[in-house]
C-alpha cells in the first residue's frame, strides 16, 4: 500500500494504519524477541532479554530524564567490562520510532544469533546500548504528538514552548555557525547551555566513564538513508575523512544488497546541513572514539517518521548487513 501524503487527513489515516498494524503484530516474535514492539514496552523487553541471557547481559540506568524516567540501557559483555567498548543509542529524537526497533533487533542478534560472525563480536567487544535516549519525548509521541522531536524540559520560553533538541545540546561548537536555534520554540533549540538537559548530560557522563575503552559510537536516527560522520560544523574535512568515507561506502553497498535500499555516506555538513552540538561530534572530538557514525535509517521521505511496521524487519536486517562491514573494519589494525 502506498500513500501520497498530500493533506493532513492523509497523515492522520497513516497514523491510524500504523496503530492498527502495531496492534495486529504485537505478539509476533522473532528469535525470541518481539522486535516490532515500538512502545514503552521496549524497556520491558530489555529486562526480559537480560534475564534470559544473564551471563552476558544486564540492564542498567544511565540516569533519569527531566520528567524522572529511567534512561535504561543494556550491557552485553562476556569480559566483565574490560574489552574495547561499543556504544549504540537510538530515539534521541522522539518521533524516530524505527531507530528503537532496529536497536532492539541489534540486541536480539547479539544475544540470540547463531551466526559465528556476530557471536565473535562479543569475544572482542563490550556493548552498551540505549534504545530510548529521549524517554520523555518518546512517551509524548505516544500520548499527544506523534511528531514530537525534542526533550520535554521547561526551557524558559516566555510563550510556554517546551523542550530542547538533545542532539544540539552537546558541547561541540554549541549553538555556533547557525547549526542550531536559540529560539526555545524551534525544533532545533540547542538548550540554555551545553548539556543543560539531563538526558544529554547523562549520556555525556556515561560515555566519559567508558571513554578509555570506547572504540565505536553509533547513533541511530531517521530518516533519509544516510551514513553520517563528523562534523556538522563546517566543510573542513576531519583528519580521518578518507577512512570514514571508504568505510561508509563499503557499508552502503552492503546495506543495499538485500532490498536495493540506497544509503549515502558523507559528513553531516556535506550531506545534510549545518548541525552543531550533536552527540556524535562531541564524542568524536571530546572522547576520541576510533569510529563515530550517525545513521539516518529508512526511508527517503515517502513515509518519513511514519514508516509502516512491515518495513521494520527489512530495515533491521539490511542494517545488520552494513554493520557487519563496519565491525570488520573496526577490527583492522589501522583503526586501533
Ligand atoms: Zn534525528
Amino acid at each position: 500500500m502506498t500513500f501520497e501524503l498530500t493533506s493532513f487527513e492523509d497523515v492522520k489515516k497513516l497514523i491510524d494504519l500504523e496503530k492498527v498494524n502495531q496492534d495486529k503484530i504485537v505478539d509476533g516474535r522473532l528469535n525470541g524477541i518481539d522486535i516490532t514492539r515500538l512502545k514503552m514496552c521496549i524497556h520491558q523487553s530489555l529486562d526480559d532479554l537480560a534475564s534470559i541471557n544473564n551471563a552476558t547481559a544486564s540492564t542498567f540506568s544511565i540516569g533519569t530524564s527531566y520528567e524522572g524516567r529511567e534512561m535504561k540501557a543494556i550491557k552485553i559483555s562476556k569480559s566483565g567490562e574490560t574489552r574495547p567498548a561499543i556504544w549504540i543509542d537510538a530515539n534521541i529524537h522522539a518521533r524516530e520510532w524505527i531507530t528503537g526497533a532496529v536497536c532492539n533487533y541489534i540486541i536480539d542478534q547479539l544475544l540470540n544469533s547463531n551466526e559465528t560472525e556476530i557471536q565473535s563480536w562479543l569475544d572482542e567487544y563490550d556493548f552498551y546500548i540505549l534504545p530510548i535516549a529521549n524517554p520523555d519525548g518518546y512517551e509524548f509521541t505516544h500520548t499527544t504528538d506523534r511528531f514530537w522531536r525534542k526533550s520535554r524540559s521547561e526551557n524558559g520560553s516566555p510563550v510556554g514552548c517546551i523542550g530542547t533538541d538533545l542532539n544540539r545540546n552537546f558541547d561541540f561548537h554549541w549553538l555556533e555557525n547557525g547549526g542550531a536555534s536559540s529560539n526555545p520554540c524551534s525544533n532545533t533549540f540547542a538548550g540554555n547551555s551545553p548539556f543543560s538537559d539531563s538526558e544529554a548530560a547523562n549520556m555525556r557522563d556515561f560515555l566519559t566513564s567508558i571513554s578509555s575503552r570506547l572504540v565505536f559510537y553509533l547513533s541511530l536516527h531517521s530518516s533519509g538513508q544516510y551514513i553520517l560522520f563528523p562534523t556538522g560544523f563546517d566543510d573542513t574535512p576531519i583528519p580521518q575523512y578518507n577512512t570514514y568515507m571508504s568505510i561508509g561506502n563499503l557499508a552502503a553497498e552492503a546495506h543495499g544488497i538485500r532490498h536495493g535500499t540506497n544509503f549515502t555516506a558523507g559528513s553531516v555538513y556535506n550531506l545534510m546541513y549545518t548541525a552543531t552540538g550533536s552527540s556524535m561530534d562531541w564524542t568524536w572530538n571530546a572522547l576520541k572514539a576510533n569510529l563515530t557514525f550517525t545513521y539516518e535509517l529508512r526511508d527517503k521521505g515517502q513515509f518519513g517518521h511514519l514508516l509502516p511496521p512491515d518495513q521494520i524487519y527489512p530495515s533491521a536486517t539490511e542494517f545488520m548487513d552494513g554493520l557487519k562491514v563496519i565491525m570488520t573494519e573496526l577490527s583492522r589494525e589501522y583503526l586501533k
